[in-house]
């Protein structure tokens, strides 16, 4: 099979994927060979690829908002049939046996693994999974998009959960990326009434275009006071001015896996019951939810088609701003 190979990190430019031929893996046990049909390109991938985020070992094959089809299983799997259309997304596996895992926040596991990090990700033709890390996806998600769904998508889902909006609250979103996009529409499907907060006029403007109540720059003031809000920007310097727009007892969610130092936060700020929270990861209970509503409802992404080959240009046009869209490589 055809595959982007990571040997050895290195900066972009320096083209460090190799795009050669190895043997299709063969399934065991629990595992499930899936024929990849798209893979979304994240961030993650880049950091994976540059070397900033270091995997237990090399070579390794990027890759974790996969979409495909089961081709073949090991003798244990039961859930599973040749055929069933999968995503597979960033979470991977975990211990099963710590109390993170034992109370459902197994995205706490100290051994969790991630897919295209400890293990092969979808930068192939095939992919091997555990049968617990598949997902049944709605087919009627064409072209890729529906790839975006299984990184930023599942991570914003977790993100909206924990801010507790309810028909008729208010929710500001911080940054408007593929996860922010993708919290929006699902907001507004719940009678959430969304304000977008972002610099960027495209970004603005596309948030108009999918339903926003009111769109502004990072620091200004919405018309109204807001009962939750999620930072996707990975900018500290937010934190304290989301706070002032929030309503007592708001909840501030931190969705980013990194963020800059947030400057002294005033207690008169956070009183009154405000929450501040960050997400890390996902569980699997998180991603099933979000296929269902993608199932139930119609989520729009802006997706940009690059072929298996390209998979470092597609990285490269990623960490150059050069795509107003998720990047998602076109592989079966
Ligand atoms: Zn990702
Ligand atoms: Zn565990």
């Amino acid at each position: 099979m055809k595959a982007q190979i990571l040997y050895k990190p290195d900066k972009i430019e320096a083209l460090p994927l190799k795009f050669e031929n190895i043997p299709i893996p063969e399934p065991v046990d629990d595992e499930v060979l899936v024929k990849v049909e798209y893979c979304g390109v994240c961030r993650t991938d880049l950091h994976l690829v540059e070397g900033e985020i270091v995997p237990p070992s090399y070579p390794v094959i990027p890759g974790h908002q996969i979409i495909g089809k089961v081709e073949k299983m090991g003798a244990k799997v039961k859930k599973w049939k040749k055929g069933d259309k999968v995503g597979i997304p960033w979470f991977y596996s975990s211990c099963g046996k710590c109390k993170y895992c034992l109370s459902g926040k197994e995205n706490l596991c100290e051994s969790a693994k991630f897919t295209g990090f400890h293990v092969n990700g979808g930068f192939a033709e095939y992919v091997i999974a555990k049968e617990n890390s598949l997902y049944h996806f709605p087919s009627k998600y064409k072209g890729g998009s529906g790839a975006p769904l299984l990184c930023g998508g599942v991570i914003g889902y977790r993100s909206l959960k924990f801010t507790e909006t309810e028909e008729g609250d208010i929710l500001g979103l911080y940054g408007f990326g593929a996860s922010a996009h993708i919290v929006l529409q699902i907001a507004l499907w719940k009678k959430v009434r969304v304000f977008v907060f972002t610099r960027s006029p495209h970004h603005q403007k596309l948030a108009q275009e999918l339903g926003a109540e009111w769109v502004g720059h990072p620091t200004s003031s919405p018309p109204e006071k807001m009962d939750a809000a999620i930072i996707f920007a990975p900018a500290g310097e937010l934190i304290p001015s989301a706070l002032k727009n929030l309503n007592r007892g708001g909840r501030l969610i931190l969705a980013g896996i990194y963020m800059t130092p947030t400057p002294p936060i005033e207690y008169s700020l956070l009183y009154e019951e405000r929450i501040v929270r960050s997400v890390a990861n996902s569980t699997s209970q998180d991603v099933k939810e979000l296929l269902e509503i993608a199932q139930k409802m119609e989520i729009r992404t802006v997706t940009q088609l690059y072929p298996l080959e390209k998979a470092n240009e597609a990285l490269l046009d990623l960490k150059r701003s050069a795509i107003q869209a998720s990047a998602v490589l076109e592989i079966g």
